[in-house]
């Protein structure tokens, strides 16, 4: 079967690829598409048309009003071309149909709040301390930024990036994960059909070091928007900083879930499975740790494995399969390897614990549940980044809360309870940048999201997120118009 050649756009043309390397389709575990192999000279181009742009009258020239209904303009794009993109990324990372389908109906809502926000941003005229003078600031974007993006959710991830950085009117580059880079292809055709001026969205494709670490330093990038794992995400932030470059992270979590006593079991395990086995566990915010009250320890238990065991697992594009595979061999392997950890640790496994049987060559990994879990163990101190639950009793509120906080992560954290002060309560304690109280899993362009701890630095979404992509220039002005003699003592 021939293979599928995606290509990137610099500077408004579609790119011819020097060299190429497949993208497989976790389902099959067979390669469907190449994707361009650059390198340094092709993330020079995508910068320097970037700059350019940065510069240009075509784009720095536009009102922000103007800004603003292209990033609609583009909205509309998008929901006229979701399924098309949706399965693309679905052949791709092996995300399900259904998910996606919903998911790329949701991304436009993205790029129409932020386009809202394009003319909203303002400066202010300070009631300045020198009766000559005149002052005020101007909130200017940033210049080119790098775009760095994973595996798990290419376009949403993308998106949370794109919205604000291009409100603020700045320029970019992106990176796609070398493994998921197909939709994220597709997907920036659009913005010429939007007009955009050519070099305001850029993409380069290909190896971390080959590609995203000479993009990072490139001497014309002026931030780092970069969204990935712990390692990565040091080294970005280690080059940045060489170079006095702010950056955004977005990085991994082991996230909290916690059901007390008094919660409603039955919304609880339901929010508790689709916490961990939603994207078969390949997010961020995958609600990895599950504290349960000792009371209602096994009730819960049984109650998990009842639900998680009716999963259809299979074929992500059919709009009924409810699990789909990992998205690369090497995490489909590193799950399973943690799965042997879990067990070597003690752990025992009440449901799954290996790979499930007629699925030919694609990447799975069952729905696992592990009891006699602690904190200490490492099944419940790293990220797994798979279908893979831990469940952790506690005896009393402190003891959740202390345990839910024994990590180095704080992305989120999920607590179910009937108990409107101790739902008040936990999301005062938890330290992490998102806390749900009896659901799990919600995000929305309104809502800040990022990481306390090692889970990242700085907030995509709502208001705030513009300013990551500003800075703030104070103008003074002389109204009398004597200036001093430097050289006469007043
Ligand atoms: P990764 O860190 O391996 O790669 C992410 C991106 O960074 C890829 O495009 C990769 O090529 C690039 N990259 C890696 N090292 C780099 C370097 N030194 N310089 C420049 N670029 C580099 O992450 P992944 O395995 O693709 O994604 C999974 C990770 O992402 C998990 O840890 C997950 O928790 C995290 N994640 C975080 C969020 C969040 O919002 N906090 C969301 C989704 C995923």
């Amino acid at each position: 079967m021939s293979l599928i050649q995606f290509h990137n756009i610099i500077g408004g043309q579609e790119q011819t690829a020097r060299a190429s390397f497949e993208s497989y389709d976790p389902y099959t575990g067979k390669p469907w598409a190449l994707i361009p192999a650059d390198g340094v000279a092709e993330v020079d181009q995508a910068v320097a048309a970037a700059k350019a742009a940065f510069r240009s009258k075509d784009w720095a020239g536009l009102t922000a009003t103007a800004r603003g209904k292209l990033l609609n303009r583009l909205a509309d794009l998008i929901l006229q071309n979701a399924e098309r993109i949706a399965a693309i990324e679905t052949r791709d990372n092996g995300k399900l149909l259904s998910e996606m389908t919903t998911q790329l109906r949701y991304i436009p809502e993205w790029f129409r709040y932020f386009g809202g926000l394009c003319d909203k941003i303002e400066g202010a005229v300070l009631p300045i301390d020198k009766a000559n003078m005149f002052a005020f600031t101007r909130r200017e974007p940033l210049g080119v930024i790098a775009a760095i993006v994973p595996w798990n959710s290419p376009l949403l991830l993308l998106t949370w990036k794109l919205a604000p950085l291009l409100a603020a009117g700045n320029t970019v580059v992106i990176k796609p994960s070398e493994h998921a880079a197909a939709s994220t292809l597709e997907f920036v055709k659009l913005f010429a059909q939007a007009g955009f001026p050519a070099g305001v969205v850029n993409t380069v494709t290909g190896l971390p070091l080959e590609v995203g670490a000479p993009l990072v330093t490139h001497p014309d990038v002026a931030k780092v928007a970069f969204t990935g794992g712990e390692p990565g995400g040091l080294a970005v932030y280690q080059a940045a900083a060489a170079q006095m470059k702010t950056v955004t992270l977005e990085l991994g979590g082991k996230s909290a879930n916690i059901i007390f006593d008094d919660a409603d079991v039955d919304n609880a395990v339901k929010g508790a499975v689709s916490g961990i086995f939603a994207a078969s566990g390949q997010t961020c915010i995958a609600g990895s740790r599950l504290l349960v009250h000792r009371s209602i320890h096994d009730r819960v238990v049984d109650g998990l494995v009842d639900l998680a065991k009716t999963a259809r697992i299979g074929d992500p594009s059919q709009m009924t399969t409810q699990v789909g595979p990992i998205t690369t061999q090497n995490q489909r392997d590193k799950v399973l390897s943690y799965l042997g950890i879990a067990r070597a640790e003690g752990a025992t496994a009440v449901l799954g614990g290996g790979t499930p049987a007629g699925l030919g060559d694609g990447w799975f990994v069952e729905p696992t549940i592990f009891t006699s879990v602690n904190n200490q163990m490492r099944i419940a101190r790293e990220e797994v980044f798979g279908p893979v639950l831990s469940v952790i009793p506690f005896d009393d509120e402190e003891q959740a809360f202390a345990i839910a906080n024994d990590s180095p992560y704080g992305l989120a954290a999920g607590i179910w309870t009937q108990n409107i002060g101790r739902a008040l309560r936990g999301a005062a304690a938890m330290e992490a940048g998102t806390v749900w109280v009896n659901t799990y899993r919600a995000v929305s362009y309104m809502a800040p999201f990022g990481g306390y701890k090692r889970s990242g630095i700085g907030r995509e979404s709502g208001q705030e997120a513009i300013d990551a992509y500003l800075q703030t220039k104070t103008v003074w002005i002389d109204m009398l118009g004597q200036t001093a003699n430097p050289f006469v003592i007043r």
